[in-house]
């Protein structure tokens, strides 16, 4: 199966850039929200992000005028129900994404391959809302989706290899590169490195080094562009605690307990950059 029509159902921060790199891959793209302002905004951002390229002359007019004239918005669920692949990047809430892809699985045509980019949420659990979980996997964008090599492709219990095969190629085709894991709380990248973010914020708890030369240890030392405390301030130090809570609950195992100063700044509303404070002070 060839996919040439894909429907992206959220137009946010990933939604807006996975509707990017498959317009700019050839493929027709429908991406839905659930309200025209949410559509709109996404679009400027697809825009932007193409005339910007254009000023950098990655880009001629014409061709964005060929990327952009291939994506169309709506807020309405209807108009996906042609496509061949559906990539859903909706709030992190397991009902909420349950909830759509009942609907679609009534919507779409039988062959049409559901695809989550869900950063925690088990696939096995998602793909059992549907009629389909030989067709549904993880496809799991890095952000910023336009600029980011890796898609982590994530195999539920019941995914199909032949559904693993289309969506390895087609990320291929988006210019990615894919890698092959399988189902398990936090998959491997965020189990990775979430462990190791959590593990920094009990060195400042504990004392044993200061947020800077922490971070000054893992940049220097291991080569990392970032530092882990850096990171989760980047992410929202409220995103990190979620997804911690997540490994918790999903291995419950001690070695994945949320490090309670995490737990204290989240109270206390330092989530990171988005308040002007985290592990580092930021001008608003
Ligand atoms: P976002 O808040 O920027 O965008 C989510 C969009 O989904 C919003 O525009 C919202 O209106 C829309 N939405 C909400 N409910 C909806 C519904 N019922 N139907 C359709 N649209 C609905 O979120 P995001 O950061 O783009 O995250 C989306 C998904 O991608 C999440 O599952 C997240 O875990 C995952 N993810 C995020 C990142 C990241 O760095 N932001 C990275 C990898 C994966």
């Amino acid at each position: 199966m060839t996919i040439k029509k894909i429907g992206v159902i959220g137009a946010g921060t990933m939604g807006h850039g996975i509707a990017l790199v498959s317009a700019q891959s050839g493929l027709q793209v429908v991406m839905y929200d659930i309200k025209d302002e949410f559509v709109t905004n996404g679009l400027k951002k697809i825009e932007k992000f193409l005339d910007k390229s254009i000023e950098k002359g990655k880009m001629t007019v014409e061709e964005k005028k060929t990327v952009f004239g291939r994506i169309k918005g709506t807020i309405k669920l209807e108009d996906l129900k042609d496509v061949d692949l559906v990539v859903e990047a909706i709030v992190e809430e397991v009902k909420i994404k349950k909830d759509v892809f009942k609907t679609l699985d009534k919507l779409c045509k039988k062959e049409t391959i559901f695809a989550s980019n869900t950063s925690t949420i088990p696939i096995t659990d998602l793909a059992s809302a549907t009629s389909r979980p030989d067709r549904f996997i993880g496809m799991h964008f890095m952000n910023p989706v336009p600029l980011m090599k890796l898609v982590e492709v994530i195999c539920g219990l019941r995914t199909s290899k032949e559904t693993a095969a289309i969506i390895k190629d087609l990320a291929t085709t988006m210019g990615k590169t894919p890698v092959e894991v399988n189902d398990g709380p936090g998959f491997v990248s965020n189990r990775v490195l979430f462990a190791m973010i959590n593990e920094a914020i009990f060195c400042v708890q504990d004392g044993t080094g200061t947020v800077e030369s922490i971070d000054s240890v893992m940049k220097l030392g291991m080569n990392h562009p970032m530092g882990p405390l850096e990171l989760a301030d980047l992410i929202g130090l409220d995103v990190s605690l979620n997804i911690m809570s997540v490994l918790y609950d999903g291995f419950n195992d001690s070695k994945y307990r949320p490090c309670p100063l995490l737990k204290k700044m989240v109270q206390a509303g330092y989530l990171g950059r988005k308040t002007g404070k985290g592990f580092y002070e930021y001008n608003k």
